[in-house]
């Protein structure tokens, strides 16, 4: 399922889990130059992103392959945060069977940010620390794009969030200062049990969840918390 929340370029979807502190495994991202395509292959198999540099101004994301129906995958989030939701799977050379995109040019930058992130962490996996009750970034400044399914989930619940029209969509409304109308004390999410599907499928440590700390509260989460 494609996420229907969207953000300009970076930072898609939402969040405020109920949970405390948790950890998570993620991907660390890792440049490549073309002439080791075989060693990309293999991080990326072993768990990791590859960002495969053509040239200093072409690049290629390339993440393990992943089940199309899964709406949470670190490799679809990776993706999305790069402002794309179109990928194929290489179907020769070192590559073959995974996924990979070209990098758009706007967003060389924000891949070459995520390997000198990751640069610290010598294998392909990384676990996380996060506390969604002591964040709640990915409520702020977001799009919650509302489907039919949410809006009868809603309906079910008896709850009616303040929403707005734009483009054609129905979207969660936000605060003035960002926040989304749901967002409570202690981050915690006022219509949790009812919270539209975007909400539901965002990953903590994904691409986007790490760009929305960055966004909003300053935290780069490379420092080693495990
Ligand atoms: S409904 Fe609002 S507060 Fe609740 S998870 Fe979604 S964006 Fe966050
Ligand atoms: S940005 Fe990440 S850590 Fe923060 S509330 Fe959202 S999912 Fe949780």
């Amino acid at each position: 399922m494609v996420p229907t929340t969207s953000k300009p370029l970076r930072g898609v979807g939402s969040q405020a889990s109920l949970k405390s502190a948790h950890r998570q495994t993620r991907p660390v991202v890792r440049s490549f130059d073309k002439r080791f395509a075989r060693e990309c292959a293999s991080w990326v198999r072993a768990g990791g992103h590859g960002v495969l540099w053509d040239s200093p101004e072409r690049a290629r994301l390339v993440v393990p392959r992943f089940d199309r129906r899964d709406a949470t995958d670190f490799g679809r989030w990776a993706i999305l945060d790069l402002g794309k939701s179109t990928y194929g799977f290489a179907r020769r050379g070192p590559l073959r069977g995974l996924v990979t995109t070209p990098v758009p040019r706007d967003a060389l930058d924000v891949v070459r940010d995520r390997a000198t992130r990751d640069s610290i962490h010598a294998r392909p996996r990384r676990t996380i620390s996060l506390d969604c009750r002591a964040c709640g970034a990915c409520c702020r400044d977001n799009e919650v794009v509302l489907t039919r399914v949410d809006r009868r989930r809603f309906k079910r619940a008896n709850v009616a969030p303040p929403t707005i029209r734009r483009g054609g969509r129905v979207l969660l409304r936000l605060f003035k200062n960002g926040a989304c109308t749901q967002l409570g004390a202690h981050n915690a999410c006022g219509v949790y049990d009812a919270r539209p599907d975007a909400c539901r499928d965002f990953p903590p440590a994904s691409e986007c969840c790490l760009f929305a700390r960055e966004e909003e509260l300053g935290i780069i989460d490379g420092a080693p918390t495990a």
